[in-house]
């Protein structure tokens, strides 16, 4: 029989995966991989890091030859090949280097950068998206030829915009980062972008929120000038285009293949598209939700390595299934880490605990906030975590506990060992699971939105030292102020209430505050989940 004919178009993350995947699958195959640039399998989640200088050698991006799947895999690599058309009935694609023939196909062929529509920006010299490795070439040389501290404006405040903003500062840029929305990173909580604004502005990043790119005002080809709606204007000598990706499905589209409205290709559990021997993964595709168990497209290269693998082994004659996504995403901003997993709607119940990260006896300062995401039977559905230390080490078991729907107590009760080096006894994610479980006592957390202001018949008691107080933020109207050492002899100021709220910067104190109340026979004391430090943020008012 002769030797089934596999061909995977897209050279990046996916197209190499699937492939060499497919040849694990079946050892006889012939096995093609086309792509349209120069390199092949490179680090694309890196590239942020070359312009920052973090990776030194722009040579370390693609540490993978085309030779090496060649004499490794067996694989035939064709780089610099754009595929044109594909036609599903003949099994045929079309590439401006000739037309290859196929029993089975994998797509792979991402996602890119969507422009804007803003006047004099498409066409401009000086203007980039950082989808390749051949945009961050034209990057750098763009940044070789500028001024020492460059002026660079960069539209768009997700990860990748995020990710770029950080570097360049790190690089001795001055960035301003623009975002249409009123927060940075969407799908991470207000409080979580608050912060990672700010970290990016302790790097001397300028954030500008709710602004609108209108004009790119041009000299020659070179924008000189971005004009926003709102009339405020940035000088600049380079703008990264960072606002938002689209799949690149288009030509699977015109081969008659389905598509979801997001525009990811349809594909059933095993990564099959709606044509006959077709399969789709990476960038074009979207998961299942492990939570929601709906299909949602991340674009996370931890999701198109997954989708290339099943393609690949499935392409070859394999049985492999798509596992579902938690979405899990870590950013880094400044100083801060953010990382969020699952489901982080705010519909759900949730709770707020910050932490340290280390052990205190090592003097390290550093710290991580947690929320935890629970439904009514204190399943955890989701979580999110920013801080200085520590915060992808939690996020990875807390996706992992989402995923395996544990609840809060087991969360309490998971041993995740111990050495001073490493952290606290009772790591964080004990902590977060024990205060969010109720299993101490039956105290209630209550969010900011909620107690803004106080609904009548609720006492709010500020539990803070005086001193917390003056440095810290104003408590919500009407608050009345009891140390915490005070609480049980001013108990009688408080037992007869019906609803009684403690509230601190952190929102331990207020915890433990509410702990106390309930020994002294309150019903259901609440505190401020998150504490005042998330407060404002959390309302949506600048921090
Ligand atoms: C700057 C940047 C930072 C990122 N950071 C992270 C991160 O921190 N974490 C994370 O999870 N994900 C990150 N990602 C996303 C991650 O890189 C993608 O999920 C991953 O690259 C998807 O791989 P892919 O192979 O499916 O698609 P792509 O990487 O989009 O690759 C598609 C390939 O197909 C080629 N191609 C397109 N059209 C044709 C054609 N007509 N003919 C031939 N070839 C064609 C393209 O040249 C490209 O090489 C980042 C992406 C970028 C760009």
């Amino acid at each position: 029989m002769a030797a089934k004919k596999i061909l995977v178009l897209g050279g990046a993350l996916s197209g190499p995966a699937a492939a060499t995947r497919a040849r694990e699958t079946d050892p006889e195959a012939e096995i093609t991989l086309v792509g349209r640039a120069k390199g092949v399998n490179p680090a694309l989640d890196a590239l942020a890091l070359r312009l920052s200088g973090e990776v030194s050698d722009s040579r370390r991006l693609e540490p993978r030859r085309p030779g090496y799947y060649r004499n490794v895999y067996g694989i035939e690599v064709k780089t610099g090949v754009t595929v044109q058309a594909i036609d599903a009935e003949k099994k045929k694609v079309k590439t401006d280097d000739g037309t290859l023939a196929y029993d089975a196909l994998v797509y792979a062929l991402g996602a890119q950068t969507v422009w804007p529509e803003v006047d004099g920006l498409e066409g401009a010299s000086n203007a980039s998206a950082l989808d390749s490795v051949k945009d961050l070439r034209r990057v750098e040389q763009l940044l070789k030829q500028g001024k020492k501290k460059p002026p660079v404006t960069i539209l768009g405040g997700g990860p990748t915009g995020v990710a770029a903003a950080d570097a360049l500062a790190r690089r001795g840029a001055k960035v301003t980062l623009v975002e249409h929305s009123r927060q940075l990173l969407p799908g991470f909580s207000a409080p979580a972008a608050a912060r990672a604004a700010k970290a990016l502005e302790a790097r001397g990043v300028e954030v500008w929120l709710s602004a609108a790119p209108d004009v790119a005002h041009r000299r020659k080809r070179r924008v000189r000038q971005i004009q926003l709606t709102d009339g405020r204007t940035v000088d600049t000598e380079l703008v990264l285009v960072a606002t938002g990706i689209a799949p690149r499905s288009e030509l699977l589209a015109e081969a008659g293949a389905e598509l979801r409205d997001d525009r990811t290709v349809a594909i059933d559990e095993r990564c099959a598209t709606t044509l006959p021997d077709v399969y789709a993964a990476g960038g074009v595709v979207a998961s299942v939700h492990a939570i929601t168990r709906k299909p949602v497209w991340t674009g996370s290269a931890a999701d198109a390595d997954k989708s290339a693998q099943v393609a690949g082994a499935n392409a070859a004659g394999g049985e492999r299934t798509l596992s579902p996504t938690l979405g899990t995403t870590i950013v880094r901003a400044g100083d801060l880490t953010l990382a969020r997993a699952g489901q982080t709607s705010p519909d759900l119940r949730i709770s707020i605990v910050p932490g340290t990260p280390t052990d205190r006896s090592l003097g390290d300062r550093s710290k991580v906030a947690l929320t935890l995401y629970f439904d009514p039977k204190e399943r955890l559905r989701g979580a999110e975590a920013f801080g200085t230390g520590g915060v992808v080490e939690r996020i990875r078991v807390l996706a992992t506990a989402a995923q395996g729907k544990l609840r809060l107590e087991q969360l309490a009760d998971l041993d995740l060992g111990h050495a001073a080096t490493h952290g606290p006894v009772r790591d964080v994610v004990n902590v977060a699971g024990r205060v969010a479980s109720r299993g101490v006592a039956p105290v209630v957390p209550w969010r900011a939105v909620d107690l803004d202001p106080p609904p009548e018949g609720v006492m709010v008691i500020d539990v803070r030292a005086s001193k917390a107080r003056k440095r810290g933020r104003n408590a919500p109207a009407g608050a009345k102020h009891i140390r915490l050492p005070r609480l049980r002899e001013k108990a009688k100021d408080f037992q007869s209430q019906k609803w009684v709220v403690f509230v601190c910067d952190t929102g331990r104190e207020a915890y433990l505050a509410a702990t106390i109340a309930h020994g002294l026979g309150v019903n259901e004391p609440g505190y401020l989940s998150g504490g005042l430090a998330h407060f404002d943020a959390e309302l949506e008012r600048p921090v």
